[in-house]
């Protein structure tokens, strides 16, 4: 029997018509069926619009509304594939892996560096590879482009202009396609760890801040002021924080007792944190901030939301955090 895959569309690059005001989503998916059902083979789709959004104006709402929407359609589809702006890309498809962690279906989040209409754009490759993933009875939440197959909480957009703008950060990716056709790599796959549940909270009083010399103390506490109940800062390095001239680790320790939950990671793309090296990372450990290790800034920042929208506990906050969700963490033992 052919499968059946669940073509979702979000807007994006993919969707675009150039309008007065510059490039914007514009095409509907049906607009879009022809060069779907070309892409598809033998796979039966179905297709669906949820929204137009250049993905600059997705925020975490949507995150929670298409995990609800996703989770709603799972028992009537093979896999789901979501058509997305590249630029939040990487942080729907973390927050997904999260909010649908446990999905027993595949769910690939596709989109291109150009609209669909344009005759040498990337767009039908990148639907055909998410196509045949979402077809593929590997369940997990995934993102395809440029003929590879990231885990969506390892993805992240590295290249603002080329096709291969997708990375998997610190971790393989989930399959490449080639003259040897799909190949997937099942090792690479994590394991479903329990039955699935939609846990598409959140919260939204999360901030990132990226450590530079100059920056003020002052932008950390008034964080706290403004109610913010948790902080992902990108450090420098493997993960130092100063605490000299300029004393951070003061200001992260009183926050910290006031109930904020700061993790620190790394600016370094690759490679991850690691923070019992340098006195400038174990001061930020002693003063008892969590760390990202190898875990990308989309999947620190979103699991930092996700985790907050569901505990206010600290000791829970702090077991959940250091625990691999979704495959985003290397957990060293
Ligand atoms: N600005 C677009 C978006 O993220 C870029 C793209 O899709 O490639 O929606």
């Amino acid at each position: 029997m052919s499968k059946k895959i669940l073509i979702i569309n979000t807007g994006g690059t993919l969707s675009s018509v150039m309008k007065g005001n510059g490039l914007m989503p514009g095409l509907s998916i049906r607009d879009m069926q022809k060069e779907l059902q070309i892409v598809s083979g033998d796979i039966d789709i179905e297709i669906e619009d949820f929204c137009s959004l250049d993905s600059a104006n997705i925020f975490p709402e949507d995150w929670s509304v298409l995990a609800e929407h996703i989770s709603s359609r799972r028992n009537d589809y093979d896999g789901i594939v979501v058509i997305h702006g590249t630029d939040t890309l990487a942080y729907t498809s973390s927050m997904l892996s999260f909010m649908l962690r446990n999905i027993n279906i595949p769910v690939v989040i596709t989109g291109s560096q150009l609209s669909i209409i344009n005759p040498v754009a990337d767009a039908m490759e990148n639907c055909r590879c998410a196509i045949h993933m979402a077809a593929s009875r590997i369940p997990g939440v995934f993102v395809a482009f440029n003929r590879k197959v990231m885990l969506g909480c390892r993805a992240s957009k590295v290249r603002s202009l080329s096709f291969d703008a997708f990375e998997s950060i610190n971790y393989p990716d989930i399959a490449t396609i080639s003259s040897l056709g799909m190949r997937i790599d099942e090792a690479a796959v994590p394991e479903r760890t329990g039955i699935f549940k939609l846990a598409n909270t959140y919260s939204d009083r999360v901030g990132l801040i990226k450590m530079f010399p100059g920056i003020h103390r002052d932008v950390f506490e008034s964080m706290a002021e403004r109610g913010y109940k948790g902080l992902y800062v990108e450090a420098y390095g493997i993960g130092g924080m100063p605490f000299l001239k300029h004393d951070f680790i003061t200001t992260l320790d009183r926050l910290i007792k006031g109930g904020m939950t700061v993790v620190i990671g790394t600016q370094c793309v690759y490679e991850g944190s690691k923070m019992d090296v340098y006195e400038t990372g174990r001061r930020a450990l002693e003063a008892g901030a969590l760390e990202a290790h190898d875990m990308t800034c989309e999947a620190a920042l979103t699991k930092l939301m996700w985790i907050l929208g569901m505990t206010d506990e600290p000791a829970e906050i702090r077991d959940y955090y250091s625990m691999n969700m979704a495959g985003e963490l290397t957990v060293k033992r």
